[in-house]
């Protein structure tokens, strides 16, 4: 067998660089534990895919995604975190040191591992929306709505996202069809109020999308009365899926505890069922999914995980952390 590429040993292996895995990156890297991120391909989780963030503390003004990741990356390194931008590709949980495979091949052994990977976009699963993915389907608004400039688009679900989504897309887009499959929207009263208030936002309630038309293009997606059965076609030319994300557990799955969609379980808020293993942000928390939850839940993993390597060490534990 081929040597791999590197072997390196890590006292904290940090997987995700979203704000979850960058608190957790300050938070250890202040302790003098030289953690080490495995950013994921591509870094910084969600926040990457979002535009205004308005409601993290310590920004009145708000702050765009982009540059929140950037702020945390910067203040992580200053304290002495290592990053490097790989998947990790397999885990192996049941040896200590743990083993942590990357795409690469290069292997990190870590005393201590969080785990920070977040979730990710969820699709329809229809073969047209597949086949078109790229050329007129997206699942980030932020990303792609600049290209729709003067089109008409799709936007489906029935969630903050869904709306938010929306309302950005107006921005560029001359009008916005929000397709819901239920007759509730699910988003908070605010959000609701403000996609109802634009005037190119427009709604089909109890709709579900069918399929998407068009070769190399979009040309109309077609959607579905779930009450009557009758199937419309929508003359748009983009569709954006908003509907909710799936826990990036993968690589973890089978060693930590997860639940039936595949969010790790935890105890004692951050500990998986493997001592010396945590969990941090939307990886397990699907009920609150913010920024700011997620950085909270960033900084107890790293303080358990402090804990947790020092009794290990046989040295007494860090003293409860005093407020700044
Ligand atoms: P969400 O609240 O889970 O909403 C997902 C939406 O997609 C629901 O309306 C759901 O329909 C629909 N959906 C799910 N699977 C579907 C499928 N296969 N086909 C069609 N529709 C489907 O997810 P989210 O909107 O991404 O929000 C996640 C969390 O982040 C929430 O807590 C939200 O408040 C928060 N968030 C907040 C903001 C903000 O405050 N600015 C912005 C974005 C997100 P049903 O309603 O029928 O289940």
């Amino acid at each position: 067998m081929s040597e791999p590429v590197v072997r390196r040993h890590v006292r904290v292996a940090i997987v995700g660089s979203g704000p979850a895995g960058l608190t957790a990156a300050i938070y250890t890297a202040r302790a003098s534990l030289a953690p080490l991120v495995i950013a994921g391909v591509p870094a910084g989780g969600q926040l990457m895919l979002t535009t205004d963030v308005e409601n993290f503390p310590g920004f009145p003004e708000g702050i765009q995604g982009p540059e929140l990741i950037e702020r945390m990356h910067e203040q992580a390194a200053r304290f002495g975190t290592e990053f490097v931008d790989e998947n990790v590709a397999r885990v192996d949980l049941k040896v200590r040191p743990f083993l942590l495979t990357l795409g690469s091949g290069a292997v990190v052994e870590a005393d201590s591992v969080i785990v920070a990977t977040g979730a990710n976009a969820r699709w329809l699963d229809l073969p047209s929306e597949q086949r078109l993915r790229g050329h007129g389907v997206s699942a980030c608004a932020t990303c792609d709505g600049f290209f729709f400039r003067g089109k008409e688009v799709v936007c489906v679900g029935g969630g903050d996202s869904a709306m938010e989504e929306a309302l950005f897309l107006t921005k560029f887009a001359s009008h916005v069809i929000v397709v819901h499959r239920r007759s509730e929207l699910r988003a908070s009263r605010i959000m609701q109020d403000r996609a109802r208030a634009n005037p190119k936002i427009s709604f089909r309630l109890h709709h579900e999308v069918v399929e998407v038309l068009g070769e190399g293009a979009v040309t109309a997606v077609r959607v579905r009365d779930r009450a009557t059965g009758v199937v419309e076609e929508l003359p748009v030319q983009g569709l954006f899926l908003a509907i909710g994300h799936d826990p990036a557990s993968g690589p973890f799955r089978g060693q930590l505890e997860t639940d039936a969609k595949g969010y790790l379980v935890t105890r004692e808020v951050t500990r998986t069922n493997i001592d010396g293993v945590f969990a941090a942000g939307d990886v397990y928390d699907h009920r609150y999914r913010q920024a700011v939850s997620a950085a909270g839940l960033g900084c107890m993993a790293a303080l358990d995980a402090e804990k947790y390597l020092a009794e290990r060490a046989g040295a007494p534990p860090a003293p409860a952390p005093r407020p700044a």
